[in-house]
């Protein structure tokens, strides 16, 4: 039994992540250009026709930029609470109705023999959600554009071997840096997005209910550096007595690259 993680792309300017478990191939969010996601498949060996779903957070261009084309092109299904459908429906009207899944949030589903399981999160969006999968022994989660920790969240995601998790700022550098105030507001408010040090410290309660591996995603261009985001995560670990390496795997998605490519394997 395996599951297999891998972001395609991560950060403001676009976020896709790949997840295969059980014979079900799955999308998480289509942010990028359709051609460019495909190009990023074909890379790791997957064509884009042997997807079984795409599933969206919501509807920030960031994770919907390709959504359109791919759903005319090649009629892929679609999950998204009702939320998320309106404000995707209201910039693309071209998305085929065959394509359109709903599910409410909170309530899982299955796709193939996946479960998965849609959770709350907090962002200035519709409805914006973050998913878990299970599949046998296997769990994994991903939890992006996330103004604050929140019980709620941290619940779904509690017990999950892998995580792909938004690291996006370091709290100094937007503040100091050249962003308007709003702006800033925005970023640094509750429905923003995570700190690094948010990260460390969601990631630290985590690593306790047996999360062996994180994607440390959705850096910010401006307001974060791999290497920092990386720095503290990996601070607080060590601080905490783990060792990063050993304990867990710690990586930091790229921008524009297809990330190195995490496989989780149990017994059966
Ligand atoms: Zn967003
Ligand atoms: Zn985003």
């Amino acid at each position: 039994m395996r599951l297999t993680l891998c972001p395609l792309f991560s950060g403001s300017s676009g976020n896709s992540i790949y997840i295969a478990c059980g014979g079900v191939r799955i999308l998480v969010d289509a942010g990028m250009s359709a051609a460019r996601i495909e190009a990023h498949l074909r890379e790791i060996g997957v064509d884009i026709r042997e997807i079984d779903a795409i599933l969206i957070t919501h509807e920030h261009v960031d994770h919907v930029r390709g959504l359109g084309v791919l759903c005319r092109k090649y009629g892929l299904p679609v999950y998204a609470n009702e939320g998320t459908w309106d404000g995707i429906l209201l910039r693309e009207s071209g998305i085929p109705l065959r394509c359109v899944r709903t599910f409410y949030t909170g309530e899982d589903f299955y796709i193939g023999g996946v479960n998965v399981h849609p959770f709350p999160i907090p962002h200035d969006a519709n409805e914006p959600v973050g998913y878990s999968f299970a599949f046998k022994g296997l769990r994994c989660a991903v939890a992006t554009d996330l103004g604050q920790i929140q019980d709620t969240w941290m619940h779904a995601v509690t017990g999950c071997q892998a995580i792909v998790l938004e690291a996006n700022h370091d709290v100094e550098m937007v503040n100091r840096g050249p962003y308007p105030s709003h702006l800033k507001r925005r970023i640094l408010g509750k429905k923003g997005h995570l700190n690094n040090a948010d990260c460390a410290r969601a990631l630290l309660s985590l690593v306790k209910s047996g999360t062996q591996a994180v994607f440390l995603s959705h850096l910010s261009q401006d307001n974060n550096l791999p290497e920092l985001a990386y720095n503290t995560v990996c601070e607080a670990l060590c601080d905490a007595g783990y060792v990063v390496g050993e304990d867990i795997r710690v990586t930091v998605s790229r921008r524009d690259r297809v990330s190195d490519m995490l496989v989780l394997e149990c017994g059966e």
